[in-house]
């Protein structure tokens, strides 16, 4: 019998790199190893992002060139999962014949048994409403188990542990909420135990993922108990689990960020000071058109607590530059948001039509020249401020927990995770070490230091 083994190639967010561990997790329990490249796989996955156009145009040209390697390897399976997978369903295997298997974003878990299935029949499932997150654990800590080739060091220090699933929001551009389903809370038990398993091996940083993390467990029961249980309470818990050292989460909707957790960065020692707080846009009347449910007024409130709870926090956001209907006037609004908050930094697109999303049926679009030029001035102004703030660093002293390190140089992030290279090279010095080192240079996207 010829070994099998599969290829990931994932696209988009954490949640799809979580995902996609877990997928090879279940593989690798079923037998599979993994192969170190595509052409030498019995089984290809890709695992798709459909957040905007480009994400999913990459995704269908690469699609299109695996026909070539099936008509030279019959016996190839190829499977489409993630968003594009949710979006598209059976659209998919209709027009791409080479295509046996696409799973929607629920289906993880259940891999295994849809690939026998898709044996005798090819197969396409899709989102169901009533969704509850698989009572999980993996049994190792790395990530891309059996590939023979040495795991990435990282994730043997740092991983991502998924707590909840979906969103109910609805912003009127995304697509997530069509994507990813209802919201669903893990079982806080199963999330410590998933993180006192890496903790027990290794890992000492720790990334809680979800769509909307800040209304975990609002939608389903998370404890044995039927008392309340939020967001802080899980941070809380976690927080006190023995030998981590970092904790950190991602991604919020600041209408749902409670004085609750905002106190955690006041309390907890290991809750690293960085927040991304998507904002999205400057404008009120463009918040309304997102249905975003908050004012700019409610969102520098809730900053500026989180300021003064922990004053050197770092505070990231996600802007939409040129949402339809968006006037130069709501664009200045943007602009003196920028400079009211000066953001450490901030990922900026332009706005695209997302199929399915109400947005798309909103009139007056602007062009995409108009779009790019706001862009271009939003991000040029980013990133003087994200200089001028990583130049604040210089002379501080930091702990950094050191990524690569060889002979010459380490890399490695502070707990406001800042990269930080560090010239002389100590060989005693491993990845996943925590160092002390004094910041020398802050640059536009990383910061210097030295050994101390
Ligand atoms: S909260 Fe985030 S994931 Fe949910 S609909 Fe809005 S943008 Fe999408």
């Amino acid at each position: 019998m010829k070994q099998k083994s599969f290829y990931i190639k994932t696209f988009g967010c954490q949640m799809n790199i979580r995902d996609s561990e877990i997928m090879a997790q279940k593989l690798y329990e079923n037998g599979y190893l993994e192969s170190a490249t595509i052409e030498d796989a019995s089984l290809i996955i890709l695992n798709t992002c459909s957040v905007r156009g480009k994400a999913e145009q990459k995704f269908f040209s690469l699609l299109g060139s695996l026909r070539k390697i099936k008509k030279q390897n019959p016996g190839l399976k190829i499977c489409v999962a993630g968003c594009v997978a949710q979006q598209e369903g059976k659209k998919i295997i209709d027009r791409m014949k080479h295509v046996d298997l696409v799973i929607g974003t629920q289906h993880i878990y259940d891999i295994p048994r849809l690939l026998k299935k898709s044996e005798t029949q090819k197969t396409a499932v899709n989102l169901s409403d009533i969704y509850e997150i698989p009572p999980y654990i993996p049994k190792t800590n790395i990530s891309h188990p059996g590939s023979g080739k040495k795991p990435e060091k990282q994730f043997q220090f740092s991983r991502f542990v998924t707590i909840m699933q979906g969103c109910n929001n609805f912003c009127t551009y995304c697509v997530v909420p069509y994507t990813r389903g209802r919201e669903v809370s893990r079982n806080v038990k199963d999330i410590v135990e998933e993180i006192s398993l890496f903790v027990g091996s290794g890992v000492s940083e720790i990334t809680l993922l979800g769509q909307n993390v800040n209304s975990y467990g609002r939608t389903n029961q998370v404890t044995e108990t039927e008392l309340p249980y939020s967001f802080a309470n899980l941070i809380h818990e976690v927080s006190e689990i023995p030998g981590l050292k970092r904790l950190r989460f991602t991604t919020s909707n600041p209408k749902d960020l409670s004085d609750e957790l905002i106190d955690c960065f006041a309390r907890i020692d290991n809750l690293c000071p960085q927040f991304h707080l998507p904002v999205q846009s400057g404008s009120d009347a463009i918040l309304k058109r997102m249905k975003r449910n908050y004012t700019i007024d409610d969102y520098l409130k809730k900053v500026d607590r989180l300021v003064s709870a922990c004053p050197e926090i770092a505070l990231t956001t996600d802007m939409i530059i040129g949402f339809p209907g968006e006037t130069e006037i709501d664009f200045q609004s943007t602009m003196r948001l920028l400079e009211r908050v000066r953001f450490h930094g901030s990922f900026s697109f332009k706005y695209s039509d997302r199929p399915g999303t109400r947005a798309a049926e909103i009139d007056s679009k602007l062009s995409e020249q108009e779009k790019g030029a706001r862009l271009h001035i939003f991000q040029k102004r980013q990133d003087e401020i994200s200089l001028a703030r990583n130049r604040d660093y210089v002379g501080k002293t930091r702990t950094i927990l050191v990524e690569h390190s060889d002979p010459t140089s380490l890399m490695g992030r502070t707990s406001t995770n800042h990269i930080v290279h560090v010239e002389s090279g100590d060989k005693e010095i491993q990845a996943g070490d925590y160092i002390e080192v004094q910041i020398t240079f802050g640059g536009q996207h990383a910061l210097k230091g030295k050994l101390l």
